[in-house]
């Protein structure tokens, strides 16, 4: 009889243990999956808008994804995108290597900032975007002549040099002011053998890069060359006119350019 009452307790206790033990275990499932819900849904939301053009003219990274774009610039994710991106790049191009390229008039356009050269190092002081635009800060950098290299945008360049297609460098910098700055950082990151490089003249002064970079392309286009890519980290880089065969989007979470 004495046996039979432990045992009864020994059991009771048993399922007091389980039951207390599911009810931790289900809690604590439900706060991390909420704790994962409540770090990153909107901030994963608010890149992926920006990133497909669904938020447009916006002027500061949002306070609440200061920390997260920092995250996501530095710690592998923008690296990853970045490759994934150039990977397509390059089912493409081998896709045109089959065709001949015969007149020397197949273009590919690069854009040059955070799509050749990476200004990361210069947003690090303005919160990866979290601060407004600061023309004359971004002025000084630039003249300094020090963007690292985007490395797979350096070896895509190289690829597509070696493989007898014309580079064009299309940028909104202002030539006079930036010209031999951007000559030179170019030159010290490799980007060596390319086309041509066209800058912003004073007749651009003040426009969207969507208008200067559509009339660009469209007096290539009328000189014979034939766009068949279009490379860079804005949309306006991308969009308006003569756009080229194909466009690729490389990440910016940090600013926008009309
Ligand atoms: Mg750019």
């Amino acid at each position: 009889m004495l046996s039979l009452m432990a045992k009864l307790y020994e059991v009771i206790v048993l399922m007091f243990l389980s039951l207390i033990s599911k009810i931790t275990t289900t809690s604590s499932n439900t706060s991390t999956n909420v704790s994962i819900i409540d770090g990153n849904s909107y901030q994963l939301s608010w890149r992926l808008a920006v990133e497909t053009n669904n938020i447009r003219m916006w002027r500061t990274v949002p306070a609440q994804c200061i920390r997260y774009v920092e995250n996501y610039m530095l710690w592998g994710q923008y690296a990853r995108d970045l490759d994934v991106v150039i990977e397509q790049i390059n089912d493409y191009v081998r896709d045109l290597a089959m065709v001949e390229l015969i007149d020397g008039m197949d273009a590919w356009i690069l854009d040059i900032d955070d799509t050749c050269i990476s200004n990361l190092a210069y947003y690090k002081g303005k919160r990866y975007g979290g601060d407004p635009f600061d023309p004359a800060g971004f002025k000084a950098w630039v003249q300094r002549g020090v963007c690292p290299a985007i490395l797979p945008v350096l070896r895509l360049f190289e690829e597509l040099v070696e493989g007898g297609f014309k580079v064009i460098l299309l940028t909104g910098r202002e030539e006079e002011a930036l010209g031999a700055a951007t000559m030179e950082n170019l030159r010290n990151q490799g980007f060596v053998g390319y086309e041509r490089l066209i800058m912003r003249g004073p007749e651009f002064k003040g426009q969207s890069a969507v208008i200067f970079k559509s009339e660009m392309r469209r007096r290539l286009t009328e000189e014979g060359y034939r766009i068949r890519g279009n490379v860079g980290d804005q949309w306006s880089d991308l969009t308006g006119d003569y756009v080229g065969d194909r466009t690729f989007k490389l990440p910016n979470p940090m600013y926008f350019v009309p």
